[in-house]
């Protein structure tokens, strides 16, 4: 049914993806009149030109026909593959963009290595996939919750709408890019119990892609934060806590921190330093479910310094 073409109608038009159908329709009259053989004392070259130019128009005027040239062309343009689930980490980033403010030099990616530069600018081009380390409070981790994540990307730009022109000349914001660089703010979800160094995969949440291609993905490497009082060893949280002398000799009651709140202890008469007591379901979530592994509580003691 519909052949394909290496042809790119958009430049013999002389137009942009983003070009109104009646803007398009009058650089199609220009064109014609200026390759029609009646003008063209029967010059070969104007006629072949002006068959190309009405086969452009065909296509591009038809709703139908153009969505399915725009979906060949950008398919023919998918070179690089993109990121399914897992990225390389180790790999040089999709089109090197992508950075967090302040440059964290936590981040994967090359600050602005390479611009979008596709072979053809008003080709359907995918948005690239980014790529960060996301730090993480470690009680977060452990029991899930939603953190604020700021990063910077492409996104459209809003001075020209997206196409890269304003009155008649290049958009003097994005330099007829499409895209600005902007800062961006996500609330990122934490699973509960999520494991160190797993990478979350946020779709369409990478940089705007171009003339209607889609946006990339979003790749957070979680990056769990040291804590003053807890360590995560699996599901279990260890704590060390100091006691007074008096009371681990004698035994009483208490408080410690847990991971989300406090919680009154018994401490055994004749405690030792080192010592531990295992608090039941105060640990980590257990495999993004509901289940909690364990608090361990060790004792460290402190001297009367008397
Ligand atoms: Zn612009």
């Amino acid at each position: 049914m519909a052949q394909t073409t290496n042809r790119d109608y958009y430049k013999i038009l002389g137009v942009t993806t983003k070009t109104p159908k009646n803007e398009l329709k009058k650089k199609y009259r220009e064109l014609a009149k200026k390759y029609h053989p009646d003008s063209n004392q029967g010059s070969k070259d104007a006629e072949n030109k002006f068959k190309i130019i009405s086969e452009a128009y065909e296509i591009l005027s038809d709703a139908k026909k153009r969505k399915e040239y725009d979906r060949q062309r950008s398919y023919k343009n998918q070179s690089r593959p993109r990121s399914s689930g897992q990225p390389n980490w180790a790999q040089e980033p999709p089109g090197g963009f992508g950075r967090r403010p302040g440059g964290n030099e936590q981040s994967y990616q090359e600050p602005f290595a390479a611009e979008p530069e596709p072979i053809d600018p008003d080709m359907p081009t995918s948005g690239f996939d980014l790529q960060f380390i996301i730090d993480v409070p470690l009680p977060t981790v452990a029991l899930g919750g939603t953190i604020p994540y700021t990063y910077e990307k492409y996104v459209k730009c809003q001075s020209c709408d997206g196409s890269g022109m304003q009155d008649e000349g290049e958009c003097s914001d994005c330099q007829g890019k499409q895209l600005v660089v902007r800062s961006v703010t996500l609330d990122v979800k934490i699973p509960p119990g999520v494991a160190d160094k797993h990478t979350l995969s946020i779709i369409k949440k990478g940089g705007e892609g171009k003339n209607g291609g889609p946006p990339g993905d979003l790749f957070l490497k979680i990056n769990t934060q040291p804590h003053p009082h807890f360590k995560r060893i699996k599901n279990d949280i260890i704590s060390q806590v100091t006691i007074p002398r008096k009371l681990a000799d004698e035994g009483g009651t208490f408080e410690v921190k847990t991971l989300n709140k406090t919680k009154t202890i018994e401490v055994e008469e004749g405690t030792l330093i080192g010592e531990e007591l295992r608090i039941r379901g105060e640990g980590a979530t257990i495999n993004w479910g509901k289940k909690r592994g364990d608090l361990i509580i060790k004792f460290n003691i402190e001297e009367d310094d008397s």
